[in-house]
């Protein structure tokens, strides 16, 4: 199957290109995306067959039916990967949190944050293709905590890919720093800047489009390529759990075979989303898609009122900060799939230089079929972290707590809900420490410790080895130095 483009094709590029293509160049003509020229038809019968598959077997039938130019034996090694997860049969546990709410756990990979479910075989497939043509590549990432940790990961070590990874010094946790910094391979760099967010992101972006710094990598022979949620290398891996919970939920008897549910998603980039839109689309019986956010609440207001707004908006920071996004990329692949590319160009040439773009009410109408939203705050969050845990008896991270507000403004409570978790408590034990006891601005250490107290948790041992393990990246730079930093390492 070849890739098509979400606004249309520019003349210069081609009009399609393969699976391996689209992962190296992520960006298509106009800005665009690269998106499949069909959708693979599952239906009725592929999930019945699947009952009983194992996670990868799923898996690979889904990808088969992509027909994607990546070797069968490659495939087949990038999805060995998920044996590393904690129960190599079942990588993504469902479980039943209340009457009619089951959580998917997305989190059970080596960095304990949902970036695994992709990242991981996605490093294998990235590197082979690397291989096959001889290439060597840089991947740049800025990462505000679980990209980051999940992508030097995924590299380490692998064959003709090198990583520079670029974080806001002060502005992760303490274990999504240390799962940064203790990363020692010498095809891994890691460099924390002094600022925001923001300012690792912009470095970056100007990074990309510097001559001097294209013509350095081109004398050196590395191409540059990304490893973001933009990625369809990315996506098509995040298709395959929405499938494998919807069959979880028939295999513990809560649902019958064809039974709507509701996917119930936190959401930023709007990835993990659009693998569930692309999953329903494909087959998989959906009653709706729900948009679960935090403050930051962009996607709410396209989804209830038609306008994606982003006039005099400033990105906040929250209690969940993966979630701290306001131009939510993987958008446009579902205005595609919805309007079309001349529409989609249209809107988001509009985004580009108006800062908005709005629906007519016809459209906002198709997009309300597939989707409702809300948003949630840190504190009600917090709440329902709290209610959850001694109501239910489970535990879950800020994150995933913002779909709780959703599940209770969004949706018919008749219907079963799948809400995809998407990071362990682990990795955001402050908030939930406050949240559980009222203790205020804990260190990760500190919170670690008092949870798996209050909650008879183990804290796992790779977060727990992270606190004594070797520091095997100390760099700390001022943005105006990244290039310099950059060229060196290679
Ligand atoms: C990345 C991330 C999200 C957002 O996922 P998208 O696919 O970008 O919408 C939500 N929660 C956590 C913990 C994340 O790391």
């Amino acid at each position: 199957m070849n890739f098509i483009q979400t606004r249309g094709c520019d003349a210069v590029k081609p009009k399609s290109v393969t699976f391996s293509q689209a992962i190296l160049s992520p960006i298509a003509s106009f800005g665009g995306l690269y998106v499949p020229e069909r959708l693979p038809e599952l239906g009725a019968e592929f999930l019945n067959r699947h009952l009983n598959s194992s996670y990868k077997e799923l898996a690979s039938d889904m990808l088969n039916r992509f027909e994607i130019d990546i070797d069968k034996g490659v495939i087949e090694e990038a999805l060995n990967l998920y044996d590393k997860f904690d129960d190599s049969k079942n990588p993504v546990p469902v479980i039943k949190v209340k009457e009619n709410l089951y959580v998917s756990e997305l989190y059970h990979g080596p960095t304990r944050a949902f970036k695994d479910m992709a990242l991981q075989p996605f490093g294998v497939v990235l590197s082979s293709i690397a291989q096959k043509n001889n290439e060597n590549y840089l991947i740049l990432a800025a990462t505000s905590g679980d990209t980051g940790p999940a992508a030097l990961e995924t590299f380490k070590n692998r064959a003709n890919v090198r990583v520079a990874c670029l974080y806001p010094d002060g502005g992760t946790s303490d274990v999504q720093r240390l799962q940064m910094v203790t990363e020692d391979a010498k095809n891994l760099k890691v460099i924390g800047i002094n600022g925001v967010f923001d300012d690792a992101q912009n470095a970056l972006k100007k990074l990309l489009a510097s001559p001097e710094f294209n013509h350095a990598l081109k004398e050196k022979n590395v191409l540059l390529s990304a490893a973001n949620s933009v990625n369809f290398g990315r996506i098509i891996f995040q298709i395959i759990y929405h499938i494998h919970s919807y069959l979880e939920l028939v295999r513990q008897s809560a649902i019958s075979m064809g039974e709507k549910v509701y996917l119930n998603v936190p959401s930023g980039n709007f990835g993990n989303a659009l693998g569930g839109y692309y999953a329903w689309k494909m087959g998989l019986p959906v009653e709706k898609i729900i948009i679960s956010s935090n403050e930051n609440n962009v996607l709410t207001k396209l989804i209830k009122t038609g306008k994606y707004d982003l006039r005099n908006s400033k990105v906040v920071s929250t209690t969940s900060p993966a979630m701290d996004i306001l131009k939510s990329s993987n958008v446009e692949r579902v205005l595609y799939d919805l309007f079309g590319d001349k529409r989609t160009k249209e809107l988001m040439e509009n985004l580009e230089s108006e800062n908005v773009y709005e629906l007519t009410s016809e459209e906002l109408a198709t997009l309300r079929e597939c989707f409702d939203a809300d948003f949630c705050s840190g504190d009600e969050g917090k709440k329902y972290i709290k209610d959850t845990f001694e109501n239910d008896g489970y535990l879950m991270d800020p994150h995933t707590a913002t779909c709780f507000k959703a599940y209770e403004t969004c949706s018919n409570p008749e219907i079963k809900t799948i809400v995809y978790s998407t990071a362990e408590w682990t990795k955001f034990s402050p908030v939930i420490a406050n949240a559980l006891t009222g203790e205020m601005d804990a260190e990760d250490i500190v919170a670690l410790e008092s949870i798996s107290k209050t909650a008879k948790l183990e804290i796992p041992s790779m977060i727990k080895g992270l606190f004594s393990k070797k520091i095997a990246q100390d760099i700390i730079i001022e943005k105006e130095d990244i290039e310099k930093e950059i060229l060196k390492f290679l």
